[in-house]
């Protein structure tokens, strides 16, 4: 690997990290240290709702005291809105997006009653551009939505190829190239109204301006890829590899969470514990990889 390679791990301070989130922050340090390359941390913190300052200060606490170092400055995501709303412009502009004001109940109806039996992907289409105006003028609440046919008629031959080179899951890791499959999310959503924009669009376009290479992160997320993989190719981005870890299981055989029993790092490091503990909880939890889907 050259010794740009560059990693990152980016927390979303809605919450206090736990082991789940040390382990994979030292995946991520581990390999930038091996690899001589950089280390990058980046705050998701578009969800304002969800967000609390006191959650990112001790991400900061706990990370240095995890023993990580990072580049300066750290890139907040919620000082960059209009970073991300330029690329969601530039999909509209291109024709691929297209606001969808369906409510939660309508929309789980129209999974429910898909023609070809229930579907877990929403797949809508635009209204009429007069109707569009008159939900616009009234005032409804909207997402607005990728349009996945567009996407494909738009990418052409290259649709065929997307995927991605994963370098991790499995427990020897190196699974190889995975086709992308981004029908298993549909027409995500890109932007709501009320809440501002969407994760799959932030995070790929970070990535790219943050020169990431070696995207790290748990097997939970790597269902995200096959349709972040169309994002970068729509917007020309260029596309990371990608090393999706096992995750943490609990001693009731389910995935680590607090729920289960996860300790907060804040309160391990408040209790006095070495790092070597922190460490030897993971190696003791660390499940299978998760198999690609
Ligand atoms: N912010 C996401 C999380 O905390 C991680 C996103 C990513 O690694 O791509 O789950």
């Amino acid at each position: 690997m050259s010794a740009d390679a560059t990693f990152r791990f980016a927390p979303s301070p809605t919450g206090l990290l736990h082991l789940g989130h040390a382990y994979s922050a030292l995946f991520a340090w581990d390999q930038a240290c091996a690899a001589g390359g950089r280390f990058l941390l980046r705050i998701e913190d578009i969800d304002t709702t969800r967000v609390r300052p006191e959650y990112e200060a001790a991400i900061y606490d706990d990370l240095a005291w995890l023993g990580l170092a990072w580049e300066e400055p750290v890139l907040r995501q919620s000082d960059h809105g209009a970073t991300y709303r330029r690329a969601l412009d530039h999909l509209t502009f291109l024709g691929l997006t297209y606001f969808c004001f369906k409510t939660r109940s309508e929309l789980a109806q129209d999974l429910l009653s898909a023609p070809h039996g229930p579907q877990s992907a929403y797949v809508g289409a635009p209204l009429s551009p007069d109707e569009e105006a008159e939900k616009l003028a009234s005032g409804a609440p909207y997402a607005v939505r990728l349009s996945l046919s567009k996407a494909k008629a738009f990418l052409g031959a290259q649709w065929t190829e997307l995927g991605f080179e994963e370098r991790g899951l499995g427990p020897d890791g190196e699974t190889g190239w995975i086709g992308a499959r981004p029908e298993l999310h549909g027409d995500i959503v890109l932007a709501r109204k009320a809440l501002g924009l969407a994760y799959h669009l932030c995070v790929v376009v970070d990535d790219a301006r943050q020169g990431v290479t070696e995207v790290t992160r748990g097997c939970d997320l790597q269902d995200a890829t096959h349709i972040q993989v169309v994002l970068q190719a729509l917007l020309g981005l260029p596309r990371p590899t990608y090393r999706h870890h096992g995750l943490l299981m609990g001693e009731d055989g389910k995935r680590l969470a607090k729920r289960n029993g996860a300790p907060a790092l804040r309160d391990l490091r408040l209790a006095g514990a070495p790092v070597s503990d922190v460490r030897a909880l993971i190696a003791q939890r660390v499940g299978v990889g998760c198999s690609p889907r």
